[in-house]
């Protein structure tokens, strides 16, 4: 059966890179009704961060990819945090010793320091030389020591990448990694290969970052007698060519996305699309749509630019497509930040907003005319288009007011227009300044009088007329 991973170190905070790597592997897994597994790489403890695996979790749970195990509902190769499995990387880190494919280092910074600045590029295996006597007594004596992976000297590793193809590195090139830090953890560079092989781990697909560090991880397959994984490299999202989409911008986390009033599916459907591409012209993809047309032979070899414009775009069209009630209940957070307790129909706004809005946070530039009337500027009467003016306003005015007390008010405007001799736009025009004083209105008149209410509505038109009247 296949089995897939994430392995998200938490920082508190899910770029989206990361989040496109969970899902082609959950894509992956779910094509071929296989398992996805989430694991949480925190054995870095300099970087731990409050909170950053609930965050993982919930990202996770809101773009729609679910876990099979992993912390909190477990499964049978737990723990599933790295930090709870440190006894186990001891147990094989000894056994990686015992056949020589690993030692004791205890040198120091001050040593390590020298023999940079001597001008060497890695380690020196100095401490592969020391005697097991000699070991031991350091070790008994309470010395600090790190076990590092003894890579042979010559020859090269060679392995197949599903992307990339035939990799090949040559081991001269490769450094004695450290597999157990001091404080008893292990690396990433040891830690993956470990957990990889005790949860089964049968297709490995994460970043290109690790494409020339595997060969290593397959030293240790080797030694250990496990098979090795398929192995799936990723391109990274890029920001523009020569930089990556880093969280520096700012806007790169998956959350940050969500705040700006992206649906989790547009994000997740855009990104799915970013350095993948079912082989036809389809562009929205529902999770079911993308698990049935998920293939590796679909992915990127090259790097793929994120494009905030189309991800808008995507996103327009889901928002189009939600129910009524679930735009409202989505849009409401939007509506308590940028226009809160105002006295307007918010679900008639909902509706008047659904189809003209790209992102949910549009709705702070498109809701900005609720906030327009007090004192607008009366030119806003003189439209060139429809060749308006402040004095057909006046005139106007008293019309408009019966319009609005009138049970049709659409086609009382019409009769308004008829009887002045006035094109029905021109009606229009000034109708819907002398009520919002803003230029441009999610909708017209009509439906603005149906967002204020009547009484609102007349009671601005009458302010309009005394104002016109100086
Ligand atoms: N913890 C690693 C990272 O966040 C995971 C890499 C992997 O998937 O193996 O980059």
């Amino acid at each position: 059966m296949v089995r897939t991973r994430f392995a998200p170190s938490p920082t508190g905070y899910l770029h989206i890179g990361g989040l496109r790597t969970a899902l082609y592997a959950y894509l992956f897994a779910k094509k071929s009704g296989g398992k996805f597994i989430l694991r949480i790489e925190d054995t870095d403890q300099t970087r731990e961060v409050k909170g950053a695996v609930e965050v993982i979790i919930s990202a996770l749970d809101k773009a729609g990819i679910h876990y099979d195990e992993g912390p909190i509902v477990g499964g049978d190769c737990g723990p599933y945090v790295q930090s709870e499995r440190k006894a186990i990387y001891l147990e094989y880190a000894q056994k990686l010793i015992e056949s020589g494919d690993a030692y004791y280092c205890f040198c120091t910074k001050e040593r390590l320091g020298a023999l940079h600045e001597s001008g060497a590029t890695k380690y020196d295996k100095h401490c592969l030389s020391l005697s097991k006597a000699e070991i031991q007594k350091r070790i008994d004596a309470g010395e600090p020591y790190v076990i590092r992976q003894n890579i042979p000297a010559s020859g090269n590793g060679t392995y197949h990448d599903e992307v990339f193809g035939d990799v090949s590195v040559d081991f001269k090139d490769l450094e004695d990694n450290i597999l157990i830090k001091s404080d008893g953890m292990p690396t990433y560079n040891f830690a993956n290969v470990i957990d990889d092989h005790l949860m089964g781990i049968t297709h490995c697909i994460r970043g290109v970052e690790y494409l020339m560090s595997t060969p290593k991880y397959n030293l240790l397959y080797d030694a250990l007698g496990w098979q090795r994984p398929v192995y799936i490299h990723l391109q990274p999202i890029m920001r523009d060519a020569a930089h990556k989409l880093s969280k520096r911008d700012g806007d790169a986390g998956f959350e940050d996305f969500l705040a700006k009033g992206f649906l989790p599916h547009a994000i997740v459907n855009y990104i799915a699309l970013l350095g993948w591409n079912p082989k036809d012209t389809r562009e929205k993809l529902s999770m079911r749509e993308l698990i049935d047309s998920f293939s590796v032979e679909g992915l990127q070899k090259s790097s793929s630019i994120f494009d905030e414009t189309k991800m808008r775009w995507l996103n327009s069209l889901y928002i189009k497509e939600m129910p009524a009630r679930e735009f409202h209940a989505a849009a409401m957070p939007f509506y308590e930040k940028y226009i809160p307790n105002k006295n307007i129909d918010y679900a008639y706004l909902s509706e008047l907003l659904q189809p003209r809005l790209e992102v949910l946070s549009d709705i702070r530039e498109r809701a900005a005319f609720i906030d327009s009337f007090d004192g607008f500027d009366l030119e806003l009467f003189v439209n060139k288009k429809w060749k308006t003016s402040i004095d057909m306003a006046r005139d106007l005015i008293d019309g408009c007011i019966a319009c609005t007390e009138s049970n049709g008010i659409g086609e009382a405007l019409e009769k308004l227009a008829e009887a002045r001799g006035l094109k029905k736009g021109q009606v229009l025009w000034i109708y819907r300044i002398a009520l919002t004083g803003a230029a441009a209105t999610p909708g017209g008149g009509e439906e603005m009088v149906k967002l204020f209410g009547k009484a609102e509505a007349l009671k601005r038109l009458e302010t309009v007329k005394a104002r016109l009247a100086k």
